[in-house]
């Protein structure tokens, strides 16, 4: 099991999925189990996932056309940038 500090650490400094799978499931596992990571870090997991499926359909060059965020998702996309600033 990892620590709190080192997925918080992990989180600040990379983006989750650059990580490699060894680093990145021990990390999951951690936020799913852990009351105080799975507050805070879900929300920035979450947030992150959007981003990189942004990206992916900005490569693609079809942004707009399959994106669709749930306003739960949104709502939470928000709340995450909020926090940041
Ligand atoms: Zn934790």
């Amino acid at each position: 099991m990892i620590a709190c500090k080192q997925v918080a650490k992990a989180l600040a400094e990379n983006r989750y999925y650059e990580l490699p799978w060894f680093r990145r499931i021990p990390m999951f596992i951690h936020i799913r189990l852990c009351v105080m990571c799975g507050k805070y870090h879900q929300q920035v997991v979450d947030f992150q996932k959007g981003i990189r499926g942004y990206l992916e359909h900005e490569e693609a060059g079809d942004v707009g056309t399959k994106i669709h965020l749930s306003d739960e998702a949104k709502k939470r996309i928000a709340e995450a940038m909020k926090n940041k600033s």
